[in-house]
């Protein structure tokens, strides 16, 4: 199996076909290492757009991409042809972040034609599994890290790339992946991307019920159990809703003892997720469970 580091450029513009903007892919950069992560080829294309005469300023100061670069480009469905032939058949894709995703689902629906697909294949987010090691190693990390700054924790020197052409880009990332590759821990991090479930999933908008009367609420989504005896207790007010929690009291029908009771109900792709929390005032939280 090889590894694929792919990175792409894109500029938004306007798609008659989609009513909207988009973020048409200017550059695909891609670095190919065999199963034990040598070297084993690049690949680099840039795209002439279909869509606009030019691309942004932002973009240009961004990449170093000027229009006249883009211009000078191949069609995308060639590019995207080229790509899908010199990636072969076993791969995994690899790109940090998964928002080169986002831009693929929609070039694919909007740019190219005749049914072409981007190869993709099994695919893992670079980013997430990255951030997983660096926190293993002892470091700190709240927030989705950029690519520089894994490759900095990493003592992965910077300087001799421009930072952000698809091609320097996907390089550097080869060089993070070497550093913190583990089989058995990366493992899990690969997605069937031609599982038609894979976008579903991704494009999938977690969202938050806010009324009682919402069809997907479900009487366990609701129901306290008493946490000093572990008898049902019962709804004694009515339920108020504020920042995603619904509010009431709860009473104990076995040994009286009486709660604040909060539920946070969040929609998921997989159905929704109630979290509960049983207060006392004046108290901490005392329980904390997800169902
Ligand atoms: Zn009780």
């Amino acid at each position: 199996m090889d590894f694929i580091i792919l990175d792409l450029e894109w500029d938004s513009a306007y798609c008659k076909k989609k009513s909207g903007f988009i973020n048409q892919i200017i550059q695909i950069g891609a670095v190919k290492l065999d199963q034990n992560l040598n070297f084993v080829d690049n690949f680099s294309r840039t795209v002439r757009s279909a869509v606009s005469k030019k691309v942004t300023k932002r973009f240009t100061e961004l990449t170093g991409i000027t229009t006249e670069d883009m211009l000078a480009g191949i069609p995308l469905n060639d590019a995207v042809r080229e790509y899908n032939d010199w990636v072969g058949d076993d791969f995994v894709t690899l790109t940090w972040s998964n928002s080169d995703l986002y831009a693929i689902m929609n070039n694919v629906k909007f740019l190219l034609s005749d049914g072409l697909q981007f190869k993709t294949g099994n695919y893992a987010d670079l980013q997430s599994f990255v951030q997983n090691e660096l926190r293993l190693k002892g470091h700190e990390i709240n927030n989705q890290i950029s690519l520089s700054a894994a490759a900095e924790m990493l003592g992965i020197s910077t300087d001799m790339f421009e930072l952000h052409t698809a091609l320097d880009d996907s390089t550097i990332t080869a060089a993070v992946l070497k550093k913190t590759y583990n089989e058995s821990r990366f493992a899990p991090y690969i997605k069937d991307t031609t599982d038609p479930e894979f976008y579903k999933k991704l494009t999938f908008k977690k969202q938050y019920i806010t009324k009682l009367t919402d069809p997907r609420i479900e009487p366990k989504h609701l129901s306290f159990i008493c946490d000093k005896c572990s008898n049902e207790a019962k709804r004694s007010k009515k339920w108020k809703y504020k920042n995603h929690w619904f509010m009431t009291e709860f009473i104990c029908l076995k040994c009286g003892n009486k709660f604040l009771a909060r539920v946070m109900l969040k929609v998921t792709y997989n159905g929704v997720k109630a979290s509960k929390r049983i207060i006392y005032p004046t108290e901490k939280v005392q329980q904390d469970v997800t169902v």
